[in-house]
Order: structure tokens, then C-alpha cells, then sequence
């Protein structure tokens, strides 16, 4: 029987599978995080800085010893106003995992965030928001051809998905990665600034610059990135970005 790390109540040896850990994150959200980086992913974005997540193979994990390493690093948490943030990968092909280490953070008092394009059933992604505290949505176009290009799938589900967690009012980032050619024509900026704008609740929104660290790791991998010649975007390129979401009313994160 494994014991959280609060030796509050019993958890269940929920299972999940990780690529890795970093310790002391400090871009995810505020404050210091232990960034957990799940395996597998079902969309295959030209620009994935993290391609060797995609197969669902990895390190095999317990909620009961992860939670252990989590509580190593409370008091720098609390320090910080900083917490756990679950990326990937996409967390949410381990809905189960997640849920049950967010549920084990909340009795812990540690702050949760979930890193997620989206991509699967409503009811396995309620199941983790209910146990979450910011929810960090990347959109990766709304243009759904655009979409299919630049992702391998559709966004149905995704835009669905988005629009569902907004009608709970939670704490939601859409996140946005800007690159050049690619998805940052005016009608594509107006296009998401608006869907974010068209959100019930407080949904802000951030801009993230696409870079081209990643496309080592596609060559070490033996894969063919299609933003080979894609170069990443300038000053004014986000700025241009930027007033967009501004002509729109939407709140950009500054934190
Ligand atoms: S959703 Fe994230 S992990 Fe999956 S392919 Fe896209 S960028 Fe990579």
C-alpha cells in the first residue's frame, strides 16, 4: 500500500508513464515548479520542440513516489508562490495519472497546473479540471485546414474542449505559438485573439515565439521537419501580434 508523501490517506498505485522531470522550472506558470513531462502524444506538430515524447513509452511511475519527490521541493513552492505543472506529451492520454497526483496536490495544499493542447475526450479532460488550478491551452490555429497542416488533426475537439473549460470560470492561458508564415497572418491573429476574446470567464492569453531548438532533436530522431527554412519570429512580428490581441480586449500574461 503506498502512502502519499503528507501521510494523510491512502492512495491508489495509479500508474503513469513519463518522458522526464525538471526540478526547479521557473517558465510554466509564477513562481519555482516541478514540471512533470508525460509520454505520448497523439498530434504531430511541425514545430514540437518535444518529439521524443510522442510514443507512449517511458519511465513507469506511481502517484505515491512522484508525490514524494513533489514534497521534497514544498517549501520552495511556497516561497515562490510556485507549484506542479503536468506538460507533455499530452497529460491528458494519462487522464487517470494525472487526476489522481492533482487530487494528491490539492490535499497537500500545492498549487496545479495542467500544460495541454487539448486533444481527447470531454469527459477524461473534466475529470483532471476538476482537480486543477490553471489550466495552460494551447491553440495551435483555428483555422482548421490550417490546423490539419500544421498538426496531423482536426480541431474540433480541441475548440470544443476550450470552450467547455471556459464555461467553468477557471483560470485559463490559451496559449498561442507564433511562427512566421506559418499561422501569423492578420486573419489568423484576429481569428484566435477573437476565439479568446469569445470565451466566457477570465481567459488570458499568451504569445509564445515559435524557436528552432527543437529541430535538432527531430534530426536526432531521424524525422523530417517541415520548418526547416521557417525562421522565428522578429520584435515587431509579436508586437504586431500583440496589438491584435489588444484590438480584441484580451488580457496578455505578463507573469
Ligand atoms: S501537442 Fe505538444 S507534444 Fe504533442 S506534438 Fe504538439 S507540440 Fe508536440
Amino acid at each position: 500500500m503506498e502512502r502519499c508523501g503528507c501521510g494523510e490517506r491512502d492512495v491508489g498505485s495509479v500508474r503513469g508513464y513519463i518522458h522526464s522531470v525538471e526540478t526547479m522550472g521557473t517558465v510554466d506558470n509564477g513562481g519555482i515548479r516541478f514540471v512533470l513531462f508525460m509520454q505520448g502524444c497523439a498530434m504531430r506538430c511541425a514545430f514540437c520542440q518535444n518529439p521524443d515524447t510522442w510514443l507512449r513509452r517511458g519511465r513507469e511511475v506511481i502517484v505515491a513516489r512522484v508525490m514524494r519527490e513533489i514534497l521534497d521541493y514544498r517549501p520552495f513552492f511556497e516561497a515562490s508562490g510556485g507549484g506542479v505543472t503536468v506538460s507533455g506529451g499530452e497529460p491528458l492520454l494519462q487522464h487517470r495519472f494525472v487526476r489522481a497526483l492533482f487530487e494528491e496536490c490539492g490535499r497537500c495544499g500545492i498549487h496545479r497546473a495542467l500544460d495541454t493542447a487539448g486533444y481527447c475526450k470531454y469527459g477524461d479532460f473534466a475529470s483532471v479540471l476538476d482537480s486543477t488550478d490553471l489550466l495552460l491551452f494551447s491553440v495551435k490555429a483555428v483555422d482548421e485546414e490550417k490546423h490539419v497542416r500544421l498538426t496531423g488533426v482536426k480541431n474540433d475537439v480541441i475548440l470544443a474542449n476550450l470552450r467547455l473549460a471556459a464555461s467553468r470560470h477557471m483560470d485559463i492561458v490559451v496559449r498561442y505559438v507564433l511562427i512566421p508564415t506559418i499561422n501569423d497572418s492578420r486573419q489568423d491573429l484576429h481569428d484566435i485573439a477573437g476565439l479568446v476574446a469569445s470565451l466566457p470567464g477570465r481567459a488570458r492569453a499568451d504569445i509564445l515565439p515559435y524557436n528552432r531548438m527543437g529541430i535538432v532533436k527531430w534530426k536526432q530522431l531521424g524525422l523530417d521537419c517541415a520548418l526547416e527554412g521557417v525562421p522565428e519570429p522578429t520584435a515587431d512580428d509579436l508586437a504586431r501580434a500583440r496589438r491584435v490581441f489588444h484590438e480584441h480586449s484580451v488580457n496578455l500574461r505578463t507573469d
